[in-house]
């Protein structure tokens, strides 16, 4: 989802450093460390002049960060194991949308496949709609000064109404017998009278339900009030089968708010009755386009799927013309389907224009980028750019770190900020110019984490949030010619302040651990910033973007841990990363690097050189980049690896150089996350 104060423009420092740490530029006339003789180690640490320091070298490289091996279900290398399972839930679902009452209601049939090595004597469901309810648990830890989570205070008749629960049996599935269940908060526990066996063994549930939609439903659904009728955008709208895994098995976190989804893959087969006068968008493929739409915007919807323009199919003024509805007609069903999904998703409104264009893959596959947005949305300052905007950000994303899964993307304008699901995305009606194209390119962002790649949201929202933040600076640099891109550098030491401000809880916790107003730096810019800082400064762009890229293709519809990742970034890249990790995303970690002097050899022939000493102050540990220039101006470069902090405190080196130093400057572009920058510039004393 987008985090209001979100940093979408995340511009890209200079790639120019971002060479191998140990790689010594050919040009720069940068002489080899010099031999550690014990006598110069101990001038460092004897020096007078010496900071105090709080970093500790043992506590950044210690060994055993990981606190398990690799296994045959989740390998060392961080792919998945030889013995990797994974459960899977296909659905049916037939629902009917009460436009007057805000009611969806029908029947879900999940066909839940056990591929783990354990029989199963029941199986958890999530009622994600329960958040809304008075007594919900959600409800009870909104704080005094409110919260955009849960439902901001509706009184209503919220929550899952469960008519029935039955498993079908029989050839056809002819057979239905009730069974027994529990709800507790937003989980539903289905007892089966016979056990689920493992290693493939399917049973299939029906349950009729129903539920009212809340106006607010936590930022990622709801109703937007426009003029020409309601917009709704529906989401966590049937009960879904948690996920059982090799991790903790049964994910039974509930659902209060902050954290997400964390759902199994399966093929989603739905359809949604409404009234005739409204149009239905949703995740997958609409089947039936011949039934719901007019022979005219059939056409339409043809030149659409062949123009790299956006051919509008229900416009401004054909939106309150009942032409622009199939004749005779009070009810349509939409049926939509989408295949090797973890969710789906869907809007109604009676409101909606409608446009679309050709999405070009590069496997050679079309899909076609949509936009739904009611009349208050329209323009070419706003949501009349929707589909440009979409048809971008997913031709991107595919050609530079795996293909587009789904048939169709679609950008709905409704109520909530941003929000994503499979093939569609909820964004604000008012969004405008780059805060629309923001919010399209991070939800769409989204399909690569979590949507392909499903990490566990709603414990580790870093991993698809965060992720996602990362490619989103990418794809608004590449956008039109950099339209969007913002146009100031980025400084990373007032970001690195930022990121690591004391009180910070550490990044790697769960969603719910932290403080709300903390979710848009832990969640989102902190670990995108993580990942920016592996690719420029630390492993540079190819190896770094070979080792994501890695990342995605292994665990493409799968479930991979904190772990996994890491695991998989360290082999692909072939780099221990570990205090890194520890520093950025385990610890709130700061980093302080300062020039203490520059002496020269022979103070009489500053040719004969100096020993420039830098000092670690805070806990951090990063690879050096440093800057020397000389009285005449003669600007040079020195990047010092990670590895000068393994056993080092403070670091000296000897610098050939052929007259006087003038200055030496620690991290010169701003490209670290040094919280200080006012020790990071020694000068010659005039
Ligand atoms: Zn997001």
């Amino acid at each position: 989802m987008k985090i209001i104060y979100l940093f979408c423009f995340m511009l890209l420092a200079s790639t120019e450093f971002a060479t191998a740490q140990t790689t010594t530029n050919a040009n720069t006339s940068v002489a080899p460390t010099p031999p550690p003789t014990r006598i110069r180690r101990n001038m460092e640490q004897l020096d007078p002049n010496a900071p105090t320091s709080k970093y500790d070298y043992h506590d950044a490289f210690a060994p055993f960060f990981y606190t398990k091996n690799g296994n045959e279900y989740r390998a060392a290398t961080g792919e998945p194991g030889p013995k990797y399972w994974q459960n899977r839930a296909d659905y049916i679902l037939d629902v009917k949308l009460n436009e007057q009452t805000n009611e969806i209601g029908g029947t879900e049939i999940l066909s839940y496949t056990n591929n783990s090595p354990l029989k199963l004597n029941f199986i958890w469901m999530q009622l994600d709609q329960n958040l809304f309810k008075k007594d919900s648990r959600g409800s009870a830890i909104v704080p005094l000064n409110g919260s955009r989570n849960g439902g901001r205070g509706q009184d209503f008749d919220a929550g899952y109404k469960i008519k029935s629960v039955k498993i079908l049996s029989g050839v056809k599935n002819e057979k239905a017998t009730p069974i027994e269940y529990l709800i507790e908060d937003t989980r539903m526990q289905l007892f089966l009278p016979k056990e689920l066996a493992a290693n493939g063994g399917n049973i299939k549930i029906q349950i009729e339900y129903s539920f009212i939609s809340p106006d607010y439903g936590s930022d990622r659904m709801g109703i937007y009030k426009a003029k020409n009728g309601k917009v709704f955008t529906v989401a966590q709208w049937f009960p879904r089968v948690a996920v059982f895994d090799d991790i903790i098995g049964w994910n039974t976190v509930p659902y209060t708010g902050p954290g997400e989804f964390y759902l199994e893959y399966g093929d989603l087969d739905f359809s949604i009755t409404t009234p005739n006068s409204m149009i239905v968008v949703g995740s997958g493929e609409l089947l039936n386009a011949s039934e719901v739409y007019t022979a005219e915007q059939l056409k339409r919807w043809s030149a659409a799927a062949a123009s790299d323009k956006t051919v509008i199919i229900r416009s401004a003024q054909e939106v309150t013309d009942p032409n622009s509805r199939p004749k005779n007609k009070t009810e349509l069903k939409w049926h939509f389907k989408i295949k090797n999904a973890r969710d789906a998703a869907w809007a109604a409104s009676s409101s909606f224009i409608i446009d679309a264009a050709k999405i070009n893959l590069p496997s050679g596959k079309k899909g076609i980028a949509i936009s739904a947005y009611p009349l208050e949305s329209n323009g070419d300052s706003a949501w009349g750019r929707s589909t440009e905007y979409v048809k971008s950000s997913i031709e991107y994303y595919s050609n530079k770190w795996y293909e587009y899964p789904y048939p169709a993307a679609t950008a709905v304008a409704g109520t909530p900020g941003g929000m994503e699901y499979p093939g569609i995305v909820f964004c604000g009606a008012r969004a405008r110019q780059g805060g629309l194209w923001g919010v399209n390119d991070h939800e769409f962002g989204h399909t690569w984490f979590p949507m392909i790649v499903g990490s566990n949201e709603r414990l580790y929202g870093w991993m698809d949030e965060g992720f996602n933040t990362f490619i989103n600076s990418l794809s608004s640099a590449n956008f039109n010619n950099g339209e969007y891109k913002s146009k100031y550098p980025q400084d990373k030491n007032r970001i690195g302040a930022m990121y690591t401000a004391p009180g910070l809880e550490p990044m790697l916790t769960y969603v719910d651990n932290y403080k709300e107003r903390n979710n848009g730096t832990l969640s989102y810019s902190k670990p995108g910033e993580g990942l920016t800082l592996l690719r420029e400064v630390i492993l540079g762009e190819d190896r770094f973007d070979r080792a994501l890229r890695t990342y995605i293709k292994r665990w493409a519809y799968k479930h991979p841990t904190p772990d996994d990742f890491f695991h998989t970034i360290e082999n692909v890249a072939g780099e221990s990363l570990q205090w890194f990790w520890r520093g950025w995303f385990v610890n709130n970690w700061r980093l302080d690097v300062s020039v203490r002097t520059v002496k020269y050899n022979d103070s009489t022939d500053y040719a004969k050189g100096a020993i420039i000493t830098i000092d670690n102050l805070e806990k951090m540990a990063m690879p050096v980049i440093l800057e020397v220039k000389t009285v005449s101006g003669k600007i040079d470069r020195i990047k010092l690896p990670v590895e000068i902090w393994q056993r080092n405190v403070a670091w000296s080196f000897n610098y050939p150089c052929s007259e006087e130093i003038e200055s030496v400057s620690y991290d010169p572009d701003k490209v670290l996350p040094d919280y200080n920058p006012a020790n990071n510039i020694w000068k010659r004393n005039k």
